[in-house]
């Protein structure tokens, strides 16, 4: 499939931007370098970024140096924090047409879920009437994925950064979460971009502050904390 015949099936599910969440510490690292980054060009590069677990299964299934989105703002459809960190950074689906062919691919299933016999037409979709037919936006295992990525994705097509800002109930929690916002904006400032930060505003129904607040301490510094011990 063309990255053209990928975005116009995208445009015609009702996909309009990519969203990445990640935690603050690894967000700052993009920032200071320009652009998303793949964990493994982070990891070559000898840059910071937290953590993940599925890091030994991404590097077993080739997945280390591609950069996953998601169709839909996760935290804001389901109402609940984004498991992969506080920070969304939202594309344009437009950033498609600056990518070489063949570097944009749609997963079925989330890799956490691939197993290794799996042939590469189970893992993603390869053909433009299959891709028409399954694809949902909102499917959040049907990553778009920028695969083989060993340089920055520009920021050119950014829309928008939203911070989670959720109530919290600790003093400490949220001295953390206001250091860690005067910091973003700072960074924001000198990469020239800090119109594009949003403060996340929440539903009635969202239950991210009640998740926040019931981790035990530590997880929002896990999270928010711009530099984080490692
Ligand atoms: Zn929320």
């Amino acid at each position: 499939m063309t990255n053209m015949e990928i975005k116009s099936i995208l445009k015609t599910k009702g996909v309009e931007n990519l969203f990445h969440a990640n935690t603050v510490c690894t967000a700052i690292t993009f920032l200071k370098y320009g652009g998303l980054l793949s964990r493994g060009a982070v990891e070559n590069m000898g840059l910071i970024q937290t953590s993940q677990i599925s890091d030994n299964d991404d590097k077993k299934y080739g997945v280390f140096y591609d950069i996953f989105f998601d169709s839909v703002d996760i935290h804001k459809r389901t109402n609940k924090l984004n498991k992969y960190g506080p920070l969304t950074f939202v594309y344009n689906l437009d950033v498609i047409d600056s990518l070489p062919e063949g570097s944009v691919k749609i997963t079925k299933k989330n890799p956490i879920h691939w197993t290794e016999d799996m042939r590469d037409n189970e893992k993603y979709f390869t053909d433009v009437d299959e891709l028409e037919f399954c694809f949902q936006k909102g499917d959040f295992g049907q990553h778009i994925t920028l695969v083989d990525q060993h340089r920055p994705i520009s920021f050119d097509y950014l829309c928008e950064i939203i911070l989670d800002n959720p109530n919290l109930i600790r003093d400490k929690d949220r001295m953390i979460l206001k250091k860690s916002r005067f910091y973003i904006a700072e960074t924001l400032e000198k990469c020239g971009l800090r119109s594009l930060l949003v403060n996340r505003g929440c539903s009635d129904q969202c239950n991210c502050s009640s998740q926040y607040n019931g981790y035990k301490e530590g997880y929002i510094y896990y999270r928010f904390s711009p530099e984080i011990e490692l």
